[in-house]
């Protein structure tokens, strides 16, 4: 491009055709021909090559054209078509110097390009100059005719042709003037106008129609230069405003606005290149559509860029942009606006099309940020209609009504809020957006009036429950005849009050009549319910009820004083008053009566039980019982509660159970009869009568008389110390006078007999059997228990035992026997004849047997053989406050059998009729729901056998106030929700059953006995089993029968009937199964005969897989004493670990002078002494010295925490071949990781208890650190592990140094290893192992729910294996 002198030009078309498109695109830039708009003009020159063109054309407009040099010949100067814009002319004027047409370097055959560029110029131009030499006018070879004649012949081919000026510039004109000169010019144009061949509609188109021609006379610039140049001026002042309204321009038809110029030039020199026709209106057409497209693409792409719309669109995705709509609208219209002002001069059909479809890009660009701004509003507007519903519905506005006004105000706030969203350029309808705030607050509404309404329901049911269940209770507790029509009249007045209150608080929801009575029905079904729930809650404890409701009116008289049983009493009325109280409580419970309607329960109870005599007789003479049926003959099954076969049960029972209370008060009657007999006896009368009195008064003041005197204190003494009083009062009042009233008499029996035994042992010396070598021959050592085997009763140190001659029918058990009563003694000549056979033989009344001995009895014949004796006198298991005595008696005739595994711990294992519920520590809690499935146990008959347990013996705590303090701790520190009052395992904080009611007693698994059918239970006591006995002879070795030794050391056998379902089922612990089995030659063949036994079958996962949930303690010091407490109250964590709690001691503070040994649970109250005196030599001095120590050095409790699921296993092996010696048992606790991950974690769930309010509020201790507390519990703490310094430093070490055992050891007979699923001893045949050995993991937090769940499970699973619906399940 060439600027000099102020000029801009540039080559546009080279003399070989191209468009130089650089060069144009420079120019337009250059002279800012874009700005133009339509204001421009365009003048092209045309003529013979050498004319002076470009010279004329640098003079008009002040160009830089390239000029001739005249000395260098007229050689060409401009080559192909020069363009440049002309100099100080308004408006902006391009001019295009065009190739000369008769060029010599060209030739004839360049005409083409000569058409070309005159096609192109007439095209372009608005102003075509045509310079001519004067002397061609009028000439028929003028230089210029073929170039007019060409001009012509291409105006042809304009499609539609545009009138353009025709300006002939004559060159060196002569002296004729122009206006002679310029009709002979006109002439000769028109004769080539006129000659040239036009198309058809153009034959007659005059040349005016195409052209305006001018002429215009200049003179030689050679010559007359002054003279050129002022004429050169004149003209150029006609192209100022030359497309003003009679300018010089032609019509403008087809101008194209001049930001279109380059590229119109380019399509226009391409069309002629390629020899087209040119259609100039089209043509402005295809330039407004390309150059319209690259403003709306330029406009739409300054739009993306825009910082404003940037920042609008990032806002909005995160949040509203108040006044949203208006800015952005102004940001498009800014856009739209641009586009108008540039595209403004081109075609209007197509700029508008150009300018929707920029605007539909817009909008589709912008939509998603509108989207968003809806999106917020409404999300905005639910929120806020959220917050404001609450706060109507807190300020106290009815529900519908708070309903509706919000929600007008919020869809207007909407509403308003859209409206302001809203964009000029666009008509988005948001509707849907409405739509859907709309239904979101309906959904809202609908859900908070549903949460409303269901705690609403849920107040009015609480309000129900309180308003019902204490008094319901109490009308229970003391039911009569009153009591149903009291709880119905109770029952129609609370639900008339809740009724009427529920229908004014539903009165604000504008429901209807329909959905309203149902709410109202459904409340007062619930009333109803609660009332049957309650009514079989009661059922189920109606023997506890009417055991209490006879004792109280027994044991009181009708002052509510005790009796004391000074011989007038009449104990059959009184037996007979009570009795038939507590007969009304039965028929009272039996059966659900909210409805009217009589029935004749209570007379058919008191016919056949009060007076079955009678009874039978109003049968019509039939010995028909009845109550041997399931049903009432007034009452329907969904109202029974009891039914008259459990009425029969359930009195059969009572009377066993309070049997023992009339005998006693009998008994006592007697004594006090003798007592009370004051006069001398009648011997002594007789003598004073006879004698006088002076001399009966000589008589006695003899001395012989005096030695009498002193035989009969020796007498007493020898009572005294018979009876072991003080030992018997050392457990309180109670319990001694109850133990020593049943001893009494038995004991002076005893020494009478002793002694007539003595003077005849004297008599005859012979060698007859030594009860003293027969008591020794009782492995156990018991040989004060069985002294003498003709005594009925003896006493020892931990409660009453009974010989065998003792009738256990006085509690209701006439089943029980001892085993020495056992008639088949262990030589009989064959295992196959002979003697009594049992369809099963159960080894071991503990936890799991006696519920399995019960169940199975009710349709088999069963032996339940149980090595201890039984629990029903024994103070030690009967009282909670004696819990730690059974574990501390390490006698051999004690409860709890000791046991030390080699981890160092002190363990216990049950040896008792009754197993671990008698000296467990009584908490009852189920399994999870996962559990039972995992157990693969059938989970309907789960749900059916623990209610079967939970009715006979489970009842709700009392809830101490260290328990109540746990609870709400765990509470506080996040171990939630809280459970309250349940069975069930659920993560969160729980109160559970117990087995002790709330006088502390403890009802053991040997109660469920009373559900047994006593025609096919034979159950020995003090039945030690051997071994199994198998046949060899078939496939399998198959379980045949039993060895046990009795309570005098003698074997005897017991069969099992050749019926092929019978079994042999060992329910003797987790240690006593496995170690049974092995004994009976079941187990790893190595360690079988490393003892002689011989190998019945060769299992090496006998006695494997030991596990014991180790239990880590925290002992908390309080400075008053607390109240007794064993666990109550659990926190069930997702971590693993259960926490528990157990406080206070016991006993009464005497009786802390009694040694309980090592394994004592007050050894651990050591820590109130400053710890270095705590050394072992100190422990025994401390034994000693305890009977000083202030009973306040005995206050606190424990946290207690275990692990659930341990992971950490051991082992169970023999010792030696005697039963009666514990195994050696391993746990390894701790050797799994993970297990001392867990303890750790647990040690710090418990320092927050340490430290939550409730805690430190109720110990109000002073505040002493965790690390105190924890050398506290290092120092309480009871095993054989050695400590370390640091166990208060590493919560590891702690754990590791300080666990001791909860006692739910558990293993050793795993489901898979030793037994199948269904627990049959895998290998041989009849025999499985039903009980804690068989568990992977404990159950529960505590297992002994499910371990008496099982049994009853499992006997229910055998009788429908064996009998199918006659199971009579
Ligand atoms: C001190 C202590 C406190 C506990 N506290 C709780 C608690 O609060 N809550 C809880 O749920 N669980 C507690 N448990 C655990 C629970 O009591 C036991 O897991 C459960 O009782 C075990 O039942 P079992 O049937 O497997 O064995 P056991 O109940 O021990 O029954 C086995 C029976 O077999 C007899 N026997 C053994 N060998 C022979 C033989 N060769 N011949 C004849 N008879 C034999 C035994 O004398 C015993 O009666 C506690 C356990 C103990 C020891």
């Amino acid at each position: 491009m060439d600027k000099s002198d102020g000029c801009c030009s540039t080559h546009l078309i080279d003399g070989d055709g191209n468009f130089n498109v650089d060069g144009i695109e420079n120019f337009m830039k250059e002279v800012k021909l874009a700005e133009c708009g339509l204001s421009y003009a365009v003048v092209s020159i045309m003529g013979p090559q050498s004319s002076g063109k470009s010279t004329l054309l640098n003079y008009l407009f002040g160009t830089n054209f390239r000029e001739m040099d005249a000395f260098k010949g007229r050689s060409q100067t401009t080559k192909g078509i020069w363009m440049a814009r002309c100099v100080g002319i308004e408006p902006c004027t391009l001019v295009m110097d065009l190739e000369g047409t008769d060029g010599r370097e060209r030739g004839e055959d360049d005409t083409a390009f000569e058409k070309q560029s005159s096609l192109f110029g007439l095209a372009v131009s608005d102003i075509v100059l045509i310079n001519m030499w004067c002397h061609d006018i009028g000439r028929e070879q003028a230089a210029n005719k073929p170039l007019l004649k060409t001009v012509f012949q291409v105006m042809m081919r304009l499609f539609s042709p545009r009138k353009t000026t025709l300006m002939f510039v004559i060159r060196d004109k002569t002296r004729t003037p122009l206006e002679n000169l310029e009709p002979v010019l006109r002439e000769d144009i028109q004769k080539i106008w006129d000659g040239v061949p036009k198309p058809q509609a153009h034959e007659d188109t005059p040349l005016s129609e195409f052209f305006n021609v001018e002429v215009v006379a200049l003179s030689s610039f050679e010559e007359k230069e002054e003279q050129f140049k002022e004429q050169v001026e004149g003209l150029r002042q006609r192209f100022f405003h030359s497309i003003a309204p009679g300018g010089l321009a032609g019509d403008r038809r087809a101008v194209v606005p001049a930001s279109g110029f380059s590229f119109s030039a380019q399509q226009i020199w391409k069309i002629i290149k390629e020899n087209k026709d040119l259609d100039l209106p089209a043509h402005k057409v295809m330039v407004a559509t390309v150059r319209c497209e690259e403003i709306a693409n330029e406009k739409f792409s300054s739009f993306i860029a825009n910082e404003e719309w940037r920042q609008l669109e990032e806002t909005v995705q995160s949040q509203p942009v108040p006044g949203f709509g208006r800015k952005l609208s102004s940001i498009l219209d800014a856009c739209l606006s641009e586009y108008d002002a540039e595209a403004t001069y081109f075609d209007e059909g197509v700029r508008s099309s150009k300018r929707s479809q920029l605007e539909e890009k817009l909008m589709q660009l912008v939509q998603p940020a509108y989207q968003f701004m809806l999106g917020h509003l409404r999300s905005g507007t639910l929120d806020k209609f959220k917050e404001a519903f609450d706060n109507a519905l807190n300020s106290g506005k009815g529900f519908a009504v708070a309903a509706h006004d919000c929600t007008e105000y919020f869809m207007s706030q909407f509403d308003e809020g859209s409206a302001d969203a809203e964009i000029d350029q666009a008509n988005w309808d948001c509707s849907r957006v409405r739509d859907k705030l709309q239904r979101d607050i309906d959904a809202h509404v609908a859900a908070v009036s549903s949460a409303k309404l269901s705690e609403l329901t849920t107040t009015y049911e609480t309000k129900l429950n309180e308003a019902l269940s204490g008094p319901i209770e109490a009308l229970f507790e003391g039911a009569n005849s009153d009591t149903w029509p009291a709880i119905r009249k109770l029952l129609q007045h609370e639900i008339e009050i809740a009724v009427a209150e529920f229908s004014g608080a539903l009165s604000g929801f504008e429901m209807d009549e329909e959905v309203k009575d149902k709410i109202l029905l459904r409340l007062k079904e619930h009333a109803r319910g609660l009332v049957e729930a309650k009514a079989k809650e009661e059922a189920g404890r109606v023997l506890i009820r009417m055991k209490d409701r006879f004792s109280t009116l027994f044991s009181q008289d009708s002052d509510s004083m005790p009796r004391v049983w000074t011989g007038k009493e009449d104990i059959r009325a009184i037996t007979k008053t009570a009795r038939s109280a507590s007969l009304k409580l039965l028929s009272v419970m039996a059966a659900y009566r909210l409805d009217d309607g009589a029935d004749t329960i209570e007379n058919t109870l008191s016919l056949a039980l009060m007076d079955p005599k009678n009874g039978a007789s109003t049968n019509k003479g039939t010995s028909v019982d009845p109550l041997a049926s399931s049903s009432w003959a007034e009452v329907p099954a969904s109202k029974t509660l009891i039914t008259p076969v459990q009425c029969k049960s359930l009195w059969r029972q009572f009377k066993g159970e309070t049997e023992y209370t009339v005998t006693q008060a009998i008994a006592a009657q007697e004594a006090s009869k003798r007592n009370n007999n004051w006069l001398p006896p009648p011997w002594a009368i007789v003598a004073l009568f006879i004698l006088g009195f002076n001399e009966f008064m000589t008589l006695l003041r003899n001395p012989l008389y005096l030695g009498v005197i002193f035989v009969g204190f020796l007498l007493v003494k020898a009572l005294w110390v018979q009876l072991d009083i003080p030992g018997e009062f050392r457990n309180g009042a109670l319990p001694g006078l109850l133990s020593l009233s049943t001893k009494f008499l038995p004991t002076i029996m005893n020494l009478l007999r002793k002694l007539a035994e003595e003077g005849q042992g004297r008599a005859n010396p012979g060698p007859q059997h030594n009860p003293s070598v027969a008591a020794k021959k009782f492995e156990n050592g018991a040989s004060d228990l069985s002294s003498s085997t003709s005594s009925e009763v003896t006493s020892s140190r931990n409660g009453t035992e009974y010989s065998s001659k003792e009738n256990y029918s006085k509690y209701g058990y006439p089943f029980i026997k001892q085993a020495s009563s056992f008639s088949s003694p262990a030589e009989a000549p064959a295992w196959g004849g002979g003697g009594k056979a049992y369809d099963y033989i159960i080894i071991g009344g503990g936890t799991a047997g006696c519920p399995l001995a019960a169940t199975l009895s009710e349709k088999f014949s069963v032996l339940l053989l149980e090595r201890g004796g039984t629990p029903f006198a024994n103070v030690n298991v009967s009282f909670m406050q004696n819990f730690h005595i059974s574990l501390a008696d390490t006698s051999p005739n004690s409860a709890s059998q000791v046991f030390i595994s080699t981890d160092g711990v002190f363990n216990s294992r049950a040896r008792i009729l009754g197993g671990g519920t008698c000296i467990n520590a009584g908490f009852y809690t189920r399994a999870s729901s996962s559990y039972i499935k995992r157990a693969g146990w059938d989970a309907k008959l789960v749900n059916e056998s623990y209610p079967w347990i939970e009715k006979q013996i489970v009842h709700r705590p009392k809830l101490g106030p260290w328990q109540k303090a746990l609870r709400d701790s765990l509470l506080e520190i996040g171990v939630s929700p809280y459970n309250g009052y349940t069975y069930d395992h659920l993560y969160g904080t729980k109160v559970g059953g117990t087995i002790f009611d709330r006088f502390g007693r403890r009802h053991t698994a040997a109660e469920l006995l009373a559900s047994a059918n006593p025609e096919k239970l034979d159950l020995l006591v003090h039945a030690t089993v051997q071994k199994i006995v198998f046949d060899e002879t078939g496939k399998k070795p198959r379980a045949i029968g039993v060895i046990f030794k009795d309570e005098k050391g003698m074997l005897h056998r017991a069969l099992l009937s050749n019926k092929y379902r019978s079994e042999i089922i060992v329910s003797s612990g987790a240690i006593g199964s496995p170690q049974l089995l092995l004994l009976s030659g079941i187990g790893p063949k190595a360690d079988l005969e490393k003892f002689n036994i011989s190998v019945i079958l060769d299992n090496e996962f006998v006695g494997k897989g030991m596990s014991d949930n180790p239990l880590n303690t925290i002992y908390v010091p309080t400075s008053r004493p607390v109240k007794q407490s064993l666990i109550q109250t659990v926190g069930i964590t997702k971590m693993g670990v259960y926490i528990e709690a157990s406080s206070g001691f016991g006993q009464s503070s005497d009786s802390i002078h009694w040694d309980h040994g090592l394994v004592s649970a007050e050894i651990g109250q050591l820590s109130t002494i400053p710890p270095k005196q705590r050394t072992h030599d100190a422990i025994q001095a401390y034994k000693k010295r305890k009977g000083n120590l202030p009973h306040e050095a005995f206050m606190g409790g424990f946290i207690l925490e275990k692990i659930a699921r341990p992971l950490s296993t051991g082992q169970l092996i023999l010792l030696n071949t005697n039963v009666d010696d514990n195994p050696s048992v391993t746990f390894n606790y701790f050797s799994h990781p993970y297990d001392l991950q867990r303890c750790v974690d647990g040690i710090r769930l418990t320092e927050k208890i340490l430290r939550s309010k409730h805690f430190t509020n109720y110990t109000k201790c002073n505040n002493e650190t965790v690390e105190k507390l924890l050398n506290m519990s290092v120092n309480a703490n009871v095993n054989l592990i050695p400590k370390h310094t640091n166990d208060t430093k590493s919560l590891e070490q702690f754990c590791k140094d300080t666990h001791i055992t909860i006692w739910h050891y558990h293993g050793g007979c795993h489901v898979g290893k030793v037994v199948g699923p269904d627990y049959r001893v895998l290998g041989v045949d009849r025999l499985r192992v039903i009980d804690g050995s068989t568990f992977s993991d404990s159950p529960g937090t505590n297992p002994q729910a499910t371990v008496l769940m099982m049994g009853r499970y499992m006997g229910m699973k055998i009788l429908i294996e064996r009998l199918g619906r006659a199971a009579g399940v």
